[in-house]
């Protein structure tokens, strides 16, 4: 973070200062990591309350402390209204002073991995600040915007949200000079109703957006035009996203990609076309849909000043991303595609799209797909059908809601109640087969990740 004095930040809060009038450079709101010299702002939650730890924090040197109510302890202290709300102000302000190139990103599948390629792809042409992780919510962000320095030239930042409103606060924190929507699908229905709320939450992010800003989304999305409406004020720039059909007629998107062809590993390799140019670009990611969100970080990078040669190069060594369709041969016989960090119903497809460009024995392990609502036994039904439809080779269930995906798939169900259970079956099933793939997939909640640390275990 930049330095700046108790009294600015006071000022820059609306919130008055009690006692020494120190520099900070740092801000946390975890008493278990701060660091010393640090300023510790106190968040309130529902079962939580930052101002009991305030002692701690002095033991470990905080050099001030942002509170709701003036406490009676020995330590420089910023009396403000809401401290959820000072924390918001300071990292828009940091962000605002400092006036890097700024891109927000939000949707409901592929956010972390076009974050991932846009900082791969602009850390070729200067400092990227990018989002840790998912520090995506009303808290993250800021936190996020804290980290920037006078040396950042880029930042990329993760928006996300489980209700109505959550963007509309963050963009509005963020003030983006470019905003992509990567997709909008059934997740996170509990706080949303509906697809078109999806859709509508994830608009907001142009809400942010200056008037000179770009705004990116999908060319081909049934939510295409709602979002062209909202953001008549911006230039629009479209990126295809449907490539299902290989005989598809060219698309009219206003960057789109040719040509294109799987690797062994399902990696895609195609014509990127923006405006009179095109370049051949190589994923090291696996994965058609990751074809659309490369359009949609070449398109934001190419806003900010990136050429596409830095595309090009960027995209081609980009790292992987943890648990992200994570290719891992497990012996000669057996890959897994390990796709266990989470799961909606957009990226399960995409995810058996993947599956299904192999050759050979193909298997899904698939977990619940959490907060669906009401209808959430229908979606894990369409799933079911869906990866009947794509020619994966066996399903295998875990949870509660999945099983009805197991239901349609084969009339009978393969669903198990433990992991144990499940891979005792599936072991001596696949040893039978030749060149088998796995996939395992399912929400956070759904643990899969358990299930890839048996394969690696016993295979
Ligand atoms: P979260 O909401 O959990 O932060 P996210 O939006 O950041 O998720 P990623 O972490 O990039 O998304 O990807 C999560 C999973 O979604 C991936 O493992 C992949 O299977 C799938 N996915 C990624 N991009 C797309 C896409 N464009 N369309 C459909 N599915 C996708
Ligand atoms: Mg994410």
């Amino acid at each position: 973070m930049i330095t700046l004095s108790c009294a600015e930040i006071a000022s820059l809060l609306n919130g008055q200062l009690i006692g020494d009038n120190h520099s900070v450079s740092d801000v946390s709101t975890d008493s278990r990591t701060i660091s010393a010299g640090a300023l510790f702002i106190a968040l309130k939650g529902p079962n939580f309350d930052g101002s009991r730890f305030v002692a701690d924090v002095m033991a470990k040197g905080a050099a001030a402390i942002v509170v709701d109510r003036p406490l009676d302890c020995d330590i420089s202290q910023i009396v403000v209204a809401d401290t959820r709300v000072a924390l918001g102000q300071l990292g828009a302000a940091v962000k605002a002073r400092l006036q890097p190139k700024t891109i927000a990103v939000t949707g409901s599948a592929g956010k972390t991995t076009v974050k991932e390629m846009l900082a791969a792809i602009l850390c070729r042409c200067g400092q990227v600040l990018a989002t840790q992780g998912n520090f995506n919510n009303d808290i993250g962000v800021p936190l996020t915007l804290l980290r920037l320095t006078a040396e950042h030239q880029f930042a990329v930042m993760e928006l996300g949200a489980n209700h109505a409103g959550e963007i509309a606060y963050t963009t509005s924190l963020v003030k983006p000079d470019v905003a992509i929507i990567t997709n909008a699908a059934a997740s996170h229905l509990e706080g949303f109703g509906d697809t078109y709320g999806v859709a509508r939450a994830k608009g907001e992010i142009f809400s942010g957006v200056a008037d000179s800003g770009i705004a990116i989304m999908q060319h081909d999305s049934e939510f295409t035009d709602y979002w062209r409406n909202r953001c008549k004020r911006l230039k629009i720039i479209s990126f295809e996203s449907d490539f299902k059909n290989d005989s598809r007629e060219a698309s009219s998107a206003d960057i789109r990609a040719e040509r294109i062809t799987l690797n062994s590993q399902g990696c895609a390799r195609f014509t990127l076309v923006y405006q009179n140019e095109q370049v051949l670009v190589q994923l090291s990611l696996p994965g058609k849909h990751n074809v659309a969100n490369a359009l949609a970080a070449a398109a934001a990078a190419i806003a900010v000043g990136a050429n596409l040669s830095d595309v090009q190069l960027g995209l081609a060594q980009m790292a992987g991303v943890k648990g992200r369709t994570n290719i891992i041969e497990l012996n000669k016989n057996i890959k897994l595609i390990d796709d266990s960090y989470n799961a909606n119903v957009e990226s399960v497809k995409a995810a058996i799209d993947l599956l299904a460009s192999y050759q050979g024995y193909r298997v899904l392990l698939l977990g619940d797909m959490a907060e669906l609502g009401a209808n959430a036994r229908l979606y894990h039904e369409e799933i079911g059908l869906y990866a009947k439809e794509a020619g994966i080779n066996l399903l295998f269930t875990l949870g509660v809601l999945s099983q009805s995906a197991s239901d349609l798939f084969n009339g009978q169900g393969s669903h198990f109640s433990s992991r144990q259970s499940m891979l005792d079956r599936l072991l001596p099933l696949i040893t039978t087969q030749q060149n088998v793939t796995l996939l395992v997939k399912g929400s956070r909640s759904a643990k899969m990740e358990l299930v890839v640390q048996d394969l690696l275990e016993r295979c």
